[in-house]
């Protein structure tokens, strides 16, 4: 049977705009449809303009810290709206590449949610669509439990178009949106508390840096409140629906706040796919499910990225669909690695870390001996302030290959990035031992342990 369409993906985000991108500039015809913005929860709602607001609200700690290197701010002030909006035109800049991106590479754009009218055919805006495969690329969305009052709380959507700061905020949650959230309204001047409901903030992370990482968050400002969830939540005044919130706790305690931020997690994206009509599993949380070869229970339906049950990280969705290309396009089957993969939460302090964590080296059974320093980098000697950095190393003692890498501090990010390339190549103790440190930096400290 003859289909519109080679290929159509539903949703513009990370993985979607790669799959199309690429299987259209190999000559095949595809389209994407994409109801909201191009590039997705990365470019609109998530990485990049949360990285943006990262930077401003680095620069409230680094003003103060400035003064032990001789600068003088008298009247710093910081304009919310300034931020907001100028964050704003730079994604719009880059929805206008992703566009010029999918023209150039002959995808056709369709705007509109698409939903199942079988395993073949979509329905965008009343108009259906046939494939020979379709690729489901919607991603997740921001879970918020339902409780008295959860409707007067956001999520990080609504995080980036604030109207105003508030002076006081309060955020759920201890995964990654939850400390970046708290980092980033701690350092642009708004009281922040952090709430979680567990016995310390990003669970699946190494213990220790799980506990150093929390420490610092303290220290920097925001009042990290451990064990602490939330009972009900009503306005302080009725007649003023964007006012102060009162919140009661679970222990009873009572407080208000500007601005409550739920970071509670997120859920694929499924809701209005109809995925039934086309005969597509869903399991955990809704989860599409997906074989090896990320082929749904209909077997001309593919899925990819936080839609599925496998990491929610955008260049994870970008490698799985450079890998589908393969499957399809070059008949290799898929053999995506999912150990190793580095990651970095862009808290303040930042955190980098690959490999296993202490605890998931215990759970293997492995027999290992752990590498750790604490101290204060040499920017801050001047600066003032008395953040800590941290590093640990984990190496397996049957081969000596260094099977962690954790790290709490300034640049985390950048750094774990190039730990990753040396774990992922299968580095021993002894590589990391010989080579050559970078001097005076923190990173050096990866190459110096003994
Ligand atoms: P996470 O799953 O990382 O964290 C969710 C947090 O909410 C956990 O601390 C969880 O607690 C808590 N929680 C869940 N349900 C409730 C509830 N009913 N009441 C109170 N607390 C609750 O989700 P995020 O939303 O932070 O991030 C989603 C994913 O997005 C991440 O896993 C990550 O893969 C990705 N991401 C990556 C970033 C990066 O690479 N820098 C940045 C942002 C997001 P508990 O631990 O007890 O379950």
């Amino acid at each position: 049977m003859a289909y519109q369409y080679d290929l159509f993906v539903i949703g513009a985000g990370s993985g979607g705009v790669r799959a199309s991108r690429v299987a259209a500039s190999k000559g095949y015809k595809v389209a994407v449809a994409e109801g909201s913005a191009l590039g997705g929860t990365c470019v609109n709602i998530g990485c990049v303009p949360k990285k943006l607001f990262v930077y401003g609200s680095e620069y409230g700690h680094g003003f103060e810290e400035a003064a032990g290197y001789g600068w003088s701010h008298k009247g710093v002030e910081f304009d919310w709206s300034v931020l907001r909006d100028n964050k704003n035109k730079e994604i719009e800049r880059l929805n206008g590449i992703y566009g010029n991106m999918l023209g150039n590479a002959g995808v056709e754009v369709i705007s509109g949610y698409a939903s199942f009218v079988d395993a073949h055919t979509v329905e965008v805006a009343g108009k259906t669509y046939t494939a020979e495969r379709i690729l489901i690329a919607v991603g997740a969305k921001p879970f918020i439990p339902e409780f008295s009052g959860s409707d007067l709380v956001v999520s990080s959507n609504e995080m980036f178009y604030l109207d105003a700061l508030p002076n006081k905020a309060l955020v759920v949650g201890g995964g990654y949106i939850a400390v970046e959230f708290a980092g980033i309204l701690n350092g642009l001047g708004v009281d922040t508390a952090l709430a979680y409901r567990g016995d310390q903030v990003l669970r699946g992370f190494d213990e220790d840096i799980r506990a150093f990482a929390s420490e610092e968050y303290n220290k920097s400002g925001v009042d990290v409140r451990l064990n602490t969830d939330v009972e009900s939540i009503e306005l302080v005044d009725p007649s003023k629906p964007d006012g102060e919130r009162l919140v009661r706790f679970k222990d009873g305690h009572t407080e208000t706040f500007g601005l409550i931020l739920y970071a509670t997690g997120r859920v694929p994206n499924v809701g209005s796919l109809a995925l039934d009509k086309a005969g597509i599993e869903t399991g955990k949380n809704g989860a599409v499910k997906v074989d090896n070869n990320f082929t749904t229970t209909a077997p001309s339906v593919f899925a990819l990225g936080d839609v599925t049950d496998n990491i929610q990280l955008t260049p994870v969705a970008i490698k799985e669909a450079m890998a589908l290309i393969d499957y399809w396009f070059e008949g290799k089957e898929v053999s995506f690695d999912y150990d190793n993969i580095p990651t970095a939460v862009f808290s303040q302090p930042a955190i980098g870390t690959v490999g296993l964590s202490e605890q998931e080296a215990e759970a293997r059974g492995l027999d290992f001996r752990v590498y750790q320093t604490d101290f204060r980098a040499m920017k801050h000697t001047l600066s003032g302030a008395t953040t800590r950095s941290m590093m640990k190393l984990l190496v397996n003692n049957a081969d000596e290959k260094v099977i962690g890498a954790h790290m709490v501090g300034d640049y985390a990010g950048e750094i774990i990035q190039g730990l990753g390339i040396a774990i992922k190549a299968g580095a021993t103790k002894a590589d990391f031992d010989s080579t050559v440190g970078v001097h005076p930096t923190s990173a050096e400290e990866f190459v110096t342990f003994s």
